[in-house]
């Protein structure tokens, strides 16, 4: 039995009270670490720590911050393949993504925010008689990251990057579904002498621990990356208090397919949007949108293809679908192909767990499902499944898709398929999504804005505008004549 500590001070220490959280090895159904239950005598702690360290961190030049962020990224790239197969027993995804996605993207988030500090520029506006205005953007102080399971390492390195980047110390949450890379992260600063006190992760459920970090007078901004419910509770309590709120929340994407789209490239990306991750993706496309002309022959395409995915072991190479993060999480998938089986719609393949033999017989494993005839009105329709399972819709015209798209009260990725640009850019135009791919999907520069609209949350983050989430801008304006 693993367990896992605090960092704390620049130390990994044990939470004050010892109480632990088991935490699962989803693939096996089986306890295999302990996790910090933290309560606020911990938070006390990593406050004043970070209290101590905020003036020394954000009077260091953005060379020497930047420098220490490249270090970080360094090490984890030395220990990749310890990363990757943590996060991997963690999260129950296959070791092939956790390889090829997970620890690259956290290795790329560290190094692109390591370079855009040193290469950041501030406004400056002149005006008639010798007037200037210029701005400078301040560190706002201690702030919190908040993250999810889905992504453990790459949305925790998402979010402390730029904030540590910029000058701020960072109280860090990571999901106590899947703290392990977190806790192998505070080992990677610690070796490579991140300052005390500039980050303190701190584990525990989110209803305690996480609420009192939002509610934490010290902090003076939240990021958030998590399920719609969660954000609103987070919302209102960072608004009462007036502290900054970036909300990185759930999805019912749609993926739209016209029938003059390139339909091979179409048909192999569709596959992974809808079942990558096992649909533990924000991004992943829940609500597909075919053009009546090609629906029968993408519905018999499709579902071959999804019947090829290989379930199993996620720890073997040869395995594209793993488990599902949690009991909890495994649950509630099934009981949403409840719902869609009780409202008359049918499952052309899956609708049901899968045993896997061997060592993985108690892990929690859904197999890839595809629904057609999902009624427009229901429940199953609105709300994200967050799991392996996509409805069919057929549509005729470029107008009725965009309308169908738009009829959900999210609104953060959309994926277009189209060969006809004047289409691309209509559709792309008309919908209300944050994120709009066209003839691809999840294709990330991390330069862009991400984030979504309506209940997919509130701001952006990526490029410029996580520096600008992180930091307070305050005008100078000098008459000098
Ligand atoms: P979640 O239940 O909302 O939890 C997210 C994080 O918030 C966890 O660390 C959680 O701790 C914590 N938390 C829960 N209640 C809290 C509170 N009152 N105060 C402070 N923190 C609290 O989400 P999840 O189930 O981990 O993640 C899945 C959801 O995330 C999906 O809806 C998915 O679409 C969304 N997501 C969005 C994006 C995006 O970029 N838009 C990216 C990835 C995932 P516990 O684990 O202890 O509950």
């Amino acid at each position: 039995m693993k367990t896992i500590f605090n960092y704390i001070d620049g130390k990994l220490v044990k939470p004050k009270k010892a109480n632990y959280i088991d935490v699962f090895n989803p693939s096996r159904g089986k306890v295999y670490a302990k996790c910090p239950e933290s309560s606020s005598s911990d938070l006390t702690l990593a406050i004043k720590s970070s209290k101590k360290a905020l003036n020394s961190w954000k009077e260091l030049s953005n060379e020497k911050r930047s420098k220490i962020l490249f270090n970080i990224a360094n090490e984890i790239e030395k220990k990749h393949k310890e990363f990757a197969i943590a996060e991997t027993i963690d999260n129950g995804k296959p070791l092939n993504d956790s390889r090829s996605i997970d620890v690259p993207r956290a290795i790329n988030n560290l190094r692109f925010y390591a370079s855009a500090v040193i290469n950041d520029s501030s406004e400056s506006h002149s005006l008639p008689n010798n007037v200037i205005n210029y701005t400078l953007r301040d560190p706002l102080g201690i702030v919190a990251c908040i993250s999810p399971w889905n992504y453990p390492l790459h949305l925790l390195t998402w979010k402390i990057a730029p904030a540590l980047a910029i000058g701020n110390c960072v109280i860090a949450k990571p999901s106590e579904v899947t703290p392990m890379t977190a806790y192998l992260f505070s080992k990677v600063c610690i070796k490579v002498g991140l300052p005390k006190g500039v980050l303190n992760i701190v584990h525990g459920s989110g209803g305690n621990i996480g609420q009192e970090i939002v509610e934490h007078p010290d902090i003076k901004a939240v990021s958030f990356t998590g399920g719609t419910k969660t954000g609103k509770i987070i919302s209102k309590t960072a608004s009462s208090l007036l502290k900054k709120v970036s909300l990185e929340l759930g999805g019912k994407n749609p993926i739209i397919v016209f029938d003059d789209c390139n339909y091979e490239e179409m048909l192999k990306t569709t596959i992974k949007s809808s079942f990558g991750n096992q649909g533990q993706i924000c991004l992943c496309g829940e609500r597909i949108f075919i053009q009546d002309s090609i629906y029968t022959k993408f519905k018999k395409d499709f579902v071959k293809e999804a019947k090829k995915l290989k379930i199993g072991d996620p720890l073997k190479s040869t395995t594209n679908q793993g488990s599902i993060v949690s009991k909890a999480h495994y649950h509630k998938i099934l009981s949403y192909f409840n719902a869609v089986k009780d409202s008359g719609a049918k499952f052309i393949i899956g609708g049901r767990s899968k045993k896997v033999r061997g060592d993985c017989s108690d892990g929690w494993v859904i197999e890839p499902s595809i629904v057609e005839d999902l009624s427009r009105k229901t429940k199953c329709y609105k709300e994200e499944a967050f799991g392996p399972v996509v409805s069919l819709h057929k549509f005729k015209t470029r107008d009725e898709v965009i309308q169908l798209a738009n009829e959900t009260n999210y609104g953060l990725s959309a994926s277009i398929w189209t060969s006809n640009l004047k289409t691309a850019h209509k559709v792309a135009q008309m919908i209300d999504f944050g994120i709009v791919w066209v003839n691809t999907w999840n294709l990330r520069d991390l330069r862009t804005p991400f984030g979504g609209m309506k209940d997919s949350g509130l701001g952006r983050e990526g490029g410029k505008e996580s520096i600008r989430f992180f930091s307070e801008p305050k005008n100078v304006c000098i008459n000098y004549s």
